[in-house]
C-alpha cells in the first residue's frame, strides 16, 4: 500500500470499490486504463464488476469488519452508490481515505434528511413533510397541497417505494402500502415537470470543482431511459442547473462525485429532487462523449490527481437497456443490428440473468446534434429488439418523440 495524504497516487495503486454493480464495474475499467488496480466488495462473488477488476472482497456493505477488510488491502476507497451502512464507511474511513464522505453518504441515503439538508442550505426543493403517522398525513397535506408524493425514506431506488396521491382519501392506504417498507415516510408536492434534467459534478479535497453538461433525463415507471446531451434548454436555465449543482458539493463539503437530480418547471425554476453522491446513470455518456468520463473524475479525485476536463466533445444520447430487452427478445437481442447504426456503442454490464426492469447495458450515440443523436439511440434500441436492421436513418423514428411512444415529452 502506498501514497501519503497529500501527494497523489500514482498507477498501480489500489482502489477499493464499496459496491460490484455496473457503476463499480465501470470504475474498474477505469481504473485498469489508467494503470490503477482495483479490489471490490460485494456480496455476490460474480457482480458485474467481478471480471473487470483485480480482485473481488466478498461480503455485504452493511458490515464493518467487511468494510474494514477491503480497507486494509487498499489505498484509497470510492463508493458506487449511497446504500452502504454509514458504520461501515465509517469503519473504512478509519483506515483509509473514503469518497464520499460516510456523513454525505447518510444524508443521500434518507429522503428526509437528504430534503432537510437541502432546504437549511436554502437549495430549491420541492414543499415537503415526513410523515411519520398516520396522524401526519393530513399535517402534510396542507404542506404539500395535491397531487403530493408519498415516497419510503429509505430504501427506495428507480422508482420503487412511492405513490402518487392525487385525493385525500388516498392516502392512508398509500400509507399503509409504504410503511412497512421504511421506518418514516416523506410526503412532497407533485411537481409537474417540463423536464427532469440532473447535473454531475467532481469536487476535489481543495474544492476545486468541474461540472458536467446538463443532461436531460426520461424516465418510464421510475427508471431512467433515455439521457439527452447537452439538455435541450435555454442556456440561462442551464448555467443556473450546473451553478446549483457545484453550489450544492460545496455546500455539502463534499470530495467526490455528485449527482444533482433537478425538475424543470414550465416557469423555468429548478427544484432538487434528489442527490446521488457517485457515478450516475445520467453519466454514462460522459465513456463516449466527454474527454474525461465520470468515472475517470471520481478516481482522480480519489487518487488527488487533477479534476479532468468536462467537455463534451460531441452531443449525445443514452438509452437503458434493462432485462425487458432480454426477455422480449427471447434471450438473444441483436446487437449487430443494433450496431449498424451510426455513432453508436453498446456498453453491457456482464450480468447473468436478465429480469424485468433489472439493468442489464446501455447504448450510447453521439452525433451532430442532440436530436440525431437521440434518434440514433432509439433506433440503435428497436433494433436490438426487433432483430435484422432496416437501413438508417430511412426508417429512423421520427424527430418528434422518438424515445417516448407513450407520450412523456422529450423535446
Ligand atoms: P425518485 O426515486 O425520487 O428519483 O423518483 C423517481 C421518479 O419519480 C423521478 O425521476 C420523477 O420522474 C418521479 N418523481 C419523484 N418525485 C416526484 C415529485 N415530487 N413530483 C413529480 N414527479 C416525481
Amino acid at each position: 500500500m502506498t501514497g501519503a495524504l497529500d501527494t497523489p497516487l500514482a498507477p498501480g495503486a489500489w482502489i477499493g470499490i464499496l459496491g460490484g454493480g455496473q457503476l463499480g464495474r465501470m470504475l474498474a475499467l477505469e481504473a485498469r486504463r489508467m494503470g490503477y488496480r482495483t479490489r471490490v466488495l460485494d456480496p455476490d462473488p460474480r457482480c458485474p464488476a467481478a471480471r473487470a477488476a483485480d480482485e473481488v472482497i466478498t461480503g455485504t456493505l452493511d458490515d464493518p469488519d467487511a468494510a474494514e477488510r477491503l480497507a486494509r488491502r487498499v489505498d484509497v476507497i470510492v463508493c458506487e452508490f449511497e446504500n452502504i451502512r454509514v458504520d461501515a464507511a465509517v469503519a473504512a474511513l478509519r483506515i483509509r481515505p473514503v469518497y464520499p464522505h460516510p456523513s454525505i453518504l447518510g444524508i443521500a441515503q434518507h429522503r428526509i434528511r437528504e430534503k432537510e439538508t437541502l432546504a437549511r442550505l436554502g437549495f430549491p426543493v420541492p414543499a415537503f413533510a415526513a410523515v411519520d403517522t398516520p396522524d401526519d398525513l393530513a399535517t402534510g397535506l396542507a404542506v404539500t397541497g395535491l397531487p403530493a408524493v408519498l415516497k419510503t425514506a429509505t430504501g427506495g431506488y428507480d422508482g420503487q417505494g412511492q405513490r402518487v396521491l392525487r385525493d385525500p382519501e388516498e392516502a392512508h392506504a398509500a400509507f399503509a402500502a409504504l410503511r412497512p417498507q421504511s421506518e418514516r415516510l416523506i410526503l412532497e408536492r407533485f411537481i409537474p415537470f417540463e423536464k427532469e434534467v440532473s447535473v454531475i459534478c467532481a469536487r476535489d479535497g481543495r474544492g476545486r470543482t468541474a461540472c458536467y453538461p446538463v443532461a436531460e433525463n426520461v424516465h418510464r415507471e421510475g427508471i431512467l431511459d433515455v439521457t439527452v446531451v447537452p439538455a435541450r434548454i435555454p442556456e440561462p436555465v442551464a448555467a443556473a442547473a450546473r451553478e446549483l449543482a457545484e453550489a450544492v458539493a460545496a455546500g455539502l463539503d463534499l470530495v467526490g462525485l455528485l449527482a444533482v437530480e433537478m425538475f424543470l418547471t414550465a416557469e423555468g425554476t429548478l427544484l432538487i429532487n434528489e442527490l446521488a453522491p457517485r457515478p450516475h446513470n445520467s453519466g454514462h455518456y460522459t465513456l463516449d462523449a466527454c474527454t474525461c468520463s465520470q468515472f475517470e473524475q471520481l478516481l482522480r479525485v480519489a487518487c488527488r490527481l487533477p479534476v479532468g476536463s468536462t467537455d463534451l466533445l460531441a452531443p449525445a444520447a443514452m438509452v437503458n437497456l434493462l432485462g425487458d430487452v432480454w426477455i422480449r427478445s427471447g434471450g438473444r437481442p441483436d446487437f449487430a443490428a443494433a450496431l449498424a447504426v451510426p455513432g453508436v456503442r453498446l456498453h453491457l454490464y456482464d450480468k447473468e440473468e436478465a429480469r424485468p426492469r433489472r439493468k442489464m447495458g446501455h447504448l450510447c450515440a453521439t452525433a451532430g446534434d442532440a436530436w440525431e443523436a437521440l434518434a440514433r439511440a432509439q433506433a440503435s434500441r428497436d433494433r436490438v429488439l426487433a432483430g435484422a436492421a432496416r437501413p438508417f436513418p430511412e426508417d429512423a423514428p421520427a424527430q418528434g418523440d422518438p424515445a417516448c411512444p407513450d407520450g412523456a415529452p422529450v423535446r
